[in-house]
Order: structure tokens, then C-alpha cells, then sequence
């Protein structure tokens, strides 16, 4: 039951009636005995100031960012995380007290499911190959570089336009990480991508490829050539089961879906606002119940 008291958090985007987070979010708050209301708003890309300045002035706790907005929002907020500042994407804003700091919580989600699987440092050292190089790839190369890896090779039907991503991230990881990570772009129809397999130790899916309703649809893998400890992951949350990791899991692979990084950008923006992060079964059983409807 909302009260006088209940505070409020939010997710804007334009369209909004899609998003699962209110699903998501409040399952964790009522589970938890949060008092906090959370709503799906449509914000049109010019209203954004003055939604900016309602969230402000109606106290919102905080309220999280989709398309088209994630970049929109940076110079409307007070302070910017160095993860969302350097990939200029905004997910999460958290209002302390009319002070309103952007971050990301993508990265967080992308990489926490993935260290719980090959352990904290199983990254170190190690071979991914990136398949698509669009919004979501920047946050998991963030994530990578965050956590060590050796080498990046993003594989891609179009190389031109990741090129100047591999660049950008060459220099992020000098800023910010070891700066000793090679990043390389290779065309997936080339020469060079099954020499990439053949060193891979992580195989990431983060085109829309196999996304529903075009689930028959995959990237392209030769799996002969991927070594059979190489783990896949595939950031699609639907179908749970992609063409991609079903022939993942064919070959032997050890596989993981798109649910958990979902669920974890919720929860890490959840811990932010509340200081509480909620129950990740339950969150994971309302993302699944409502995507089924
Ligand atoms: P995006 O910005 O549109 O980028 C898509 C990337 O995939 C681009 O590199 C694009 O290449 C490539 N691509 C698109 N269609 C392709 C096709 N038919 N054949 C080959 N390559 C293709 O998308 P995004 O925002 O990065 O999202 C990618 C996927 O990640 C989506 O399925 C989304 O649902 C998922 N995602 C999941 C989460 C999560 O929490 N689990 C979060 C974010 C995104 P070109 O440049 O050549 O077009």
C-alpha cells in the first residue's frame, strides 16, 4: 500500500510500455518491504529538461535511463560516473537531496554473472571475442577491460563502423585500466575470425541476432574451431535459449543468458537507491513470468 510516506523511483524512455524494470523493480521492493514506488514514464526526447527538473523537484529518490535518453541526460545531471562519463551512457541517476549523480549499472550487470562463473580473476589474461560493437557492446568492453582480459577481438559483419569503437576503447583502457589489452577487429565473413575462435576463452554475443521474433537467426560461429572450455555468453534475454547457445550447448560449451545481466543492472541500481539489492531468484522469476506473457 503506497502511503504519504512511500518514495518514488522511476525508469523513463521513449517508448516506455515495453520495459520490464517495473516488473523487475518492484518485485524486489514489496518483497524486501521497501516503501518505494516504481513506474514506467514516456518521455519525449524534448521534455527531458523539464522531466529532468519534475524528477528534481518532486523529490524522486532516483530513476533509471533507457533509449533515447542514456546519452541526453549526461549534461542535465549534476555528476557523472567515471564508467557512464566514459562510455557517455547514463542508466541509473540517483538523487541525493536535489544532487543528481548519473552511472552505469550495465557493466555491472553484464560482468557479475560472468565473474560468478569463471571465479573473481578468471578473466586475467584471457581471449573474448566481441560479436556486434553497438550500445551494449560498450559496456561489455568496459566490463572486460575492467577485469583484465588480454585480448578483444570484435567480430563484426560491417568493420568500418567498430573501428573507431576499438580505437575509443584502445584509449580508454590506457586512461583508466592497464592499458595493456589488445583490442583488433576482425570481419566475420574473413580470414581472420576463426584464427580469433581458436584463441577464444570467451565467445559474447552482444548483436540482436537470434533476439525474438527472429529467434531461427545467429551469428556466425564455426564451432569446430572454438576451443571446448571457451565459455558463451549471449546477452539476449529473449528467447532464454538463443540459436547461438543452443549450438553453444550442442558443442559443450558452457553457456549463460541475458537474463542475469538484466536483473543485475536492476539490482546494482536498486542497492543504489535503497541500499538494498534484493532478492535476485525473485527478480529472475518475474523477468521470466513476464516475459512468457
Ligand atoms: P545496437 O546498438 O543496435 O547494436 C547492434 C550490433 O549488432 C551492431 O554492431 C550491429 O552491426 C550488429 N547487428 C545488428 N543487426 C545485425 C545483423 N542482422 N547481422 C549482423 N550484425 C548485426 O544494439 P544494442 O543496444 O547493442 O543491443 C544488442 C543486443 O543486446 C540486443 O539484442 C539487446 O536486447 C541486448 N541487450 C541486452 C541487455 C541485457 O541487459 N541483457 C542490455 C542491453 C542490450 P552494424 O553496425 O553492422 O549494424
Amino acid at each position: 500500500m503506497y502511503t504519504g510516506a512511500t518514495k518514488n523511483l522511476a525508469v523513463i524512455g521513449y517508448p516506455i510500455a515495453h520495459s520490464l524494470s517495473p516488473v523487475i523493480q518492484n518485485t524486489a521492493l514489496t518483497g524486501a518491504g521497501l516503501d518505494y514506488a516504481y513506474i514506467a514514464i514516456p518521455v519525449a526526447p524534448a521534455d527531458l529538461p523539464a522531466a529532468v527538473a519534475g524528477f528534481r523537484a518532486m523529490n524522486f529518490r532516483g530513476w533509471n535511463v533507457t533509449i533515447p535518453h542514456k546519452s541526453a541526460i549526461i549534461p542535465l545531471l549534476d555528476e557523472i560516473e567515471p564508467a557512464a562519463a566514459a562510455l557517455g551512457a547514463v542508466n541509473t541517476v540517483i538523487n541525493n537531496d536535489g544532487h543528481l549523480v548519473g552511472t552505469n549499472t550495465d557493466v555491472i550487470g553484464f560482468i557479475e554473472p560472468l565473474k560468478a562463473r569463471l571465479g573473481e580473476s578468471g578473466l586475467e589474461g584471457k581471449n573474448a571475442v566481441l560479436m556486434g560493437a553497438g550500445g551494449a557492446a560498450r559496456a561489455v568492453l568496459w566490463a572486460l577491460l575492467s577485469a583484465d582480459i588480454n585480448n578483444i577481438t570484435l567480430a563484426v559483419r560491417t568493420p568500418a563502423k567498430a573501428e573507431p569503437l576499438a580505437e575509443e576503447f584502445r584509449r580508454l583502457d590506457k586512461e583508466h585500466f592497464s592499458g595493456t589489452a589488445e583490442i583488433t577487429v576482425v570481419d566475420w565473413a574473413g580470414e581472420e575470425y576463426p584464427v580469433a575462435l581458436a584463441a577464444c576463452d570467451l565467445l559474447i554475443n552482444a548483436t540482436p541476432l537470434g533476439m525474438a521474433p527472429h529467434t531461427e537467426a545467429a551469428p556466425p560461429v564455426d564451432w569446430q574451431k572454438l576451443k571446448a572450455e571457451a565459455f558463451c555468453y549471449d546477452i539476449i534475454y529473449t528467447p532464454a535459449v538463443t540459436a547461438f547457445l543452443s549450438q553453444a550447448a550442442e558443442h559443450g560449451h558452457a553457456t549463460l543468458n541475458g537474463e542475469e545481466m538484466l536483473v543485475g543492472q536492476a539490482r546494482a541500481a536498486l542497492e543504489k537507491w535503497t541500499g538494498c539489492s534484493g532478492d535476485k531468484e525473485a527478480m529472475l522469476k518475474a523477468l521470466r513470468s513476464a516475459l512468457e506473457k
